[in-house]
């Protein structure tokens, strides 16, 4: 009887997550596969959900994203199977949209999720409908995060060092980096989106400036050559600091209309219609500085 309660609870919690994530990876579907990124470091691409990561240290394995539906987490353990018989020891969240977290309660309860103070906070926050949070059910809670760390943590998987780093608000208030420092390659969630305008989630505390000044520091931080993210393909430096340079041609035009006594409907007209999200955070930020 708990046990059937609980599995309504899931599909029904999936639900409101999947029907909230308009992610072109929920449209078509492609079964999950794993791409080699280096030595033991793989991107999990396909399945419902962002991309994720593998990392098969000396001892165990670290899980990055969670994807959003059972389904794509058997898939995404069947695959780690094919390549180590290691357990899977972490599973961190990089922030806390569905579409990398909802797959959480698919895990063995043996895992431990990891994830930024903010993050794990971001948990019970309302939706952005106004709707309370499906994770202040009792029976999702062993699939919150239970570790958290506020400016860096290591994790040790044998003689292999993960570094967690928090960079700053930016995307949300609490976006990690999994920083492989011996692979030169950093997971970072949605601090990055291309092909596609950013996203800046404000009502969960994101903000458009602090992301530029976190992606910076981030770069001056971190020794990676390899950027692995939730909605595209892997990229370099370079790409990173265009998408900055970017986003802060973006800002200077808004501040420039908003200067001009444009509204925001004036100002969003002058953008092309997929940047109405966007600018209309950037508006808002602009608005309340000044
Ligand atoms: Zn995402």
């Amino acid at each position: 009887m708990i046990k059937k309660r609980k599995v309504l609870l899931i599909l029904f919690f999936s639900f409101l997550l999947l029907s909230s994530q308009p992610f072109a990876q929920q449209r078509e579907t492609r079964p999950v596969t794993l791409e080699k990124i280096a030595e033991n470091l793989y991107q999990i691409s396909g399945g419902r959900g962002a991309n994720g990561g593998v990392y098969i240290g000396g001892n165990g394995v670290l899980v990055i994203d969670a994807k959003m539906t059972k389904e794509s987490v058997d898939q995404t353990i069947a695959e780690i199977q094919k390549i180590t018989d290691k357990p899977i020891k972490f599973l961190v969240n990089t922030h806390s949209d569905g579409d990398h977290i909802a797959g959480n309660p698919f895990f063995p309860k043996s895992v431990t999720i990891i994830a930024h103070e903010n993050c794990r906070k971001e948990f019970f926050h309302s939706r952005r409908d106004g709707k309370p949070s499906a994770w202040n059910e009792p029976e999702l809670a062993p699939y919150v995060p239970s570790l958290t760390y506020r400016d860096k943590m290591d994790i040790y998987l044998g003689e292999k060092k993960v570094e967690l780093r928090y960079f700053g608000v930016g995307h949300t208030k609490g976006d990690t980096v999994v920083y492989f420092p011996e692979e030169k390659t950093a997971f970072l969630g949605d601090q990055i989106f291309m092909g596609r305008p950013q996203l800046i989630h404000s009502y969960k505390g994101g903000n458009s400036f602090a992301h530029v000044k976190t992606l910076t520091k981030m770069l001056e931080n971190i020794d990676a050559v390899t950027f692995c993210s939730g909605h595209s393909d892997p990229i370099d430096r370079n790409t990173i600091e265009h998408h900055i340079q970017e986003m802060m041609s973006i800002q200077e035009k808004v501040k420039s209309f908003v200067e001009q006594g444009k509204t925001l409907d004036e100002v969003k007209k002058e953008f092309e219609e997929n940047h109405a999200r966007l600018v209309e955070s950037i508006f808002n930020e602009i608005k309340n500085l000044s």
